[in-house]
């Protein structure tokens, strides 16, 4: 392997900019030319790639987001265009692509491996819902976040003895709302595995209320309610106490990688690069068990969620005594 190129497609995640740079140099450690693609598959599309071998990608180690940029690409599914993306690679005798994103940009990167690219995924996603790897690439910034916002969120509603009912990212994966809830003793925590109505919401914070709580937190999943503004209409009628409803929406996605994150990211990149440097591809990086593991992209794609019922209930339980 002479020279791999890098992308990060889908959502932005905090960690993709370390893990660009370990990616870049760990090759140029090994002697392996490393190129830049800009805007995920479009870019790999459109030919926008650029050697890394004079771009200073140190300073970005501790930015949010992707210096890479990133994009959402659904032309990707035609197999014209993906042939046309392979060709732009074969140009620059370019042998190998790591791609950090999360499960459609697996898909993306799978295909690619069928076409003959080597072709390496890194989990890059705030939401951690790719199952191969115990934390995305992003999910430990993310969570920090929220729960920095939240403890804010507590100050004011402890002041004005309110409730505030928080949405918080996902995508179908309760981890942020969990752990989020767990980590800032909110009161309620709803997950897709654990879903309970409005009015069952505002029976709670009346319960909790009257027990003595002062302030209630209650963190919900993206998805689960259509307006959050009317939960806490809902809550609000339901217990009496002055609710609020709010969405931390894209605040979520930005931010200084923590210290774990920067961490994790850089093991991931590396990994990938060794792979690629034994000639392996179709596989995708994670960190299991504290263990930076490869699965193939296919199996990957497959492994179920671990089911989060019964840690929803036992955090609920906890926060609610
Ligand atoms: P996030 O979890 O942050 O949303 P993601 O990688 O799942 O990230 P998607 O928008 O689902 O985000 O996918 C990113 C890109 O991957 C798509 O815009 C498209 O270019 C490519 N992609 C997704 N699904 C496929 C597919 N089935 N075949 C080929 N390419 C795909």
């Amino acid at each position: 392997i002479k020279k791999i190129a890098i992308l990060t497609s889908g959502g932005d995640a905090p960690g993709m900019n370390p893990a660009i740079r370990a990616v870049v140099k760990d090759a140029l450690a090994k002697n392996i030319e490393p190129f830049l693609v800009y805007e995920g598959y479009k870019g790999l599309h459109e030919g926008k790639i650029e050697s890394a071998k004079n771009i200073n990608v140190d300073k970005y180690i501790n930015r949010g987001g992707t210096f890479i940029f990133s994009a959402r690409y659904p032309a990707f599914k035609d197999p014209a265009v993906r042939q046309e993306a392979k060709e732009q690679l074969d140009k620059l005798g370019i042998d190998a692509l790591v791609v950090i994103g999360g499960d459609g940009s697996y898909h993306g990167a799978q295909l690619l491996h069928e076409m003959g690219v080597k072709t390496i995924a890194l989990p890059g996603t705030i939401d951690n819902d790719i199952t191969s790897s115990d934390f995305t690439i992003g999910y430990d910034t993310a969570l920090n976040t929220i729960i920095e916002n939240i403890d804010r969120i507590r100050d004011t509603m402890e002041s004005h003895s309110r409730a505030a009912i928080v949405e918080v990212m996902g995508h179908g994966c309760g981890d942020l709302a969990l752990y989020s809830g767990l980590a800032t003793g909110a009161e309620v925590i709803v997950t897709n595995e654990c879903k309970i109505s409005p009015e069952e919401i505002g029976r709670i914070v009346k319960e909790q209320t009257e027990k003595g709580k002062n302030s209630i937190i209650v963190i919900v999943s993206e998805h689960i309610y259509e307006n959050i503004h009317d939960v806490a209409k809902i809550v609000e009628k339901i217990s009496g106490k002055g609710t609020r409803g709010m969405a931390l929406e894209h605040l979520q996605r930005g931010g200084i990688p923590t210290a774990a994150e920067r961490i994790n990211s850089a093991r991931m990149g590396m990994k990938a690069v060794e792979l690629i440097s034994e000639g392996k591809s179709g596989l995708a990086i994670g960190i299991i068990k504290g263990a930076t593991v490869a699965t193939p992209i296919l199996e990957a794609l497959k492994i179920p969620r671990t089911d989060r019922t019964e840690k929803t209930k036992k955090f609920n339980k906890l926060n609610q005594a």
